[in-house]
């Protein structure tokens, strides 16, 4: 899993806000939410059209929780399309507990894929 730390940009960012006080805590917790947030499974491509968050196969939403059945909780075939212009959607959590990527319920592969009808996570793999 690649971790892209954005020190210098967070370094940057307080050094501009001269009144703020406390920018060491600020610093860590920004570096601790950016490193969360960079190394999460990406979601390489999702081949559900018939979802609202569906984007040319690629999934617009900020983050997809995986549920128990093995399916992505974040689908939802709605009238309107929703997401972000340009997502880079990871795995936020997983319940399936007896796949060979699941730790804790959270995924550790470095990317998985979604499709299939029922938004199935096609990198389940069974221990
Ligand atoms: S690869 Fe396994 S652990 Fe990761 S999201 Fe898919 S089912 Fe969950």
């Amino acid at each position: 899993m690649q971790k892209i730390v954005t020190e210098s940009f967070v370094s940057c960012s307080l050094e501009n806000d001269k009144t703020s006080t406390g920018n060491d805590e600020l610093r860590h917790t920004l570096t601790k939410e950016i490193v969360m947030t960079t190394t999460r499974p990406r979601i390489l491509d999702c081949s559900v059209e018939s979802c609202s968050y569906n984007k040319t196969k690629s999934c617009g939403a900020a983050a997809v929780t995986i549920g128990y059945a093995q399916t992505c909780t974040t689908f939802i075939p709605l009238t309107i399309k929703g997401g972000l212009k340009d997502a880079s959607t990871f795995v936020g959590a997983c319940q399936k507990a007896d796949c060979t990527h699941n730790s804790g319920l959270e995924c550790t592969a470095e990317a998985i894929r979604v499709g299939a009808h029922t938004a199935d996570c096609l990198s389940y793999e069974a221990r």
